[in-house]
């Protein structure tokens, strides 16, 4: 049965090679993939793969894929780099650990909806290590001359992987336990650096995405919030 979802599968999914893997954190891994089918392509920065990660293992194909955040990209080369936590104990994080450079492997996308907004003059980025390269490569893609600012968080310091550049433009929270509070108050300490008209992005534990949305749809009335949990408890491979 695996066999035959897997020869399907790599039918149906474009091909890449895996460049280069690096650990750049305790619980993260930059992983550097070329395919053709990148080449020429145009991304919006926010968009995502769908990994098929499940290869040779006998489950369901909606088990099989994990979705992974294009943390930088060159498309001439038809290069996407991608930054793989492996915090949870599922088929994604033991993949990330035993996939190596020289590999081929087999991908869906690019798309995404928490996307960045080209039309705001104003950004503010929150993400939990899941997003961080997501909303790196938003802050990349936000013009000079826009506002900007944002915040990570995390229960553990070394989770704070710098971007691509080597630079950390975020403000690191270190949170034990709920954290929706303690970003609330972060984010009213930031927003003097803010215009009125403020594109919100969330992004991570989706018990916080929902929290702080509703928080912000009620309190920042004026802003626009794009908000996406990346994982939650109890679930596998949310989409
Ligand atoms: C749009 C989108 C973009 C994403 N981008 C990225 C990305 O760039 N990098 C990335 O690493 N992941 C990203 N994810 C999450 C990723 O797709 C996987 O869900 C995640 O890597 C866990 O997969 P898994 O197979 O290892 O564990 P699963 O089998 O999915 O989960 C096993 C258990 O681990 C828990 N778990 C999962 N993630 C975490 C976590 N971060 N911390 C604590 N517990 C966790 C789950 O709740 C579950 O209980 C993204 C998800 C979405 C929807």
């Amino acid at each position: 049965m695996a066999s035959l979802v897997d020869s399907l599968t790599r039918s149906i999914f474009n091909k890449a090679t895996v460049i280069y893997k690096q650990q750049v954190a305790p619980h993260v891994y930059h992983l550097r993939i070329r395919s053709e089918a990148l080449k020429g392509r145009h991304l919006v920065a926010g968009e995502h793969l769908r990994l098929f990660v499940g290869i040779g293992r006998d489950t369901t194909l909606d088990s099989k894929v994990r979705t992974y955040s294009i943390w930088d990209h060159d498309s001439t080369q038809g290069v996407a780099d991608l930054a793989v936590c492996t915090h949870s104990s599922g088929i994604g994080s033991r993949w990330i650990t035993e996939v190596a450079a020289g590999e081929d492997i087999y991908y869906m996308g690019p798309k995404g909806k928490l996307v960045i907004d080209t039309n705001a003059g104003s950004h503010l980025l929150i993400s939990d290590p899941s997003a961080l390269s997501h909303m790196y490569a938003i802050r990349r893609a936000i013009p000079p001359d826009a506002q900007v600012a944002g915040i990570t968080y995390s229960s553990d310091v070394s989770d704070h992987y710098a971007d691509v550049d080597g630079s950390r433009p975020f403000d690191f929270m270190l949170l034990q336990y709920d954290p929706t509070e303690s970003l609330i108050e972060k984010s009213n300490s930031l927003r003097h650096l803010l215009s009125q008209k403020t594109t919100v992005y969330i992004a991570g534990d989706a018990r916080v995405c929902k929290s702080l949305s509703r928080y912000f749809r009620q309190n920042w009335p004026a802003e626009e919030v794009r908000s996406k949990g990346f994982w939650m408890p109890g679930k596998t491979g949310m989409d």
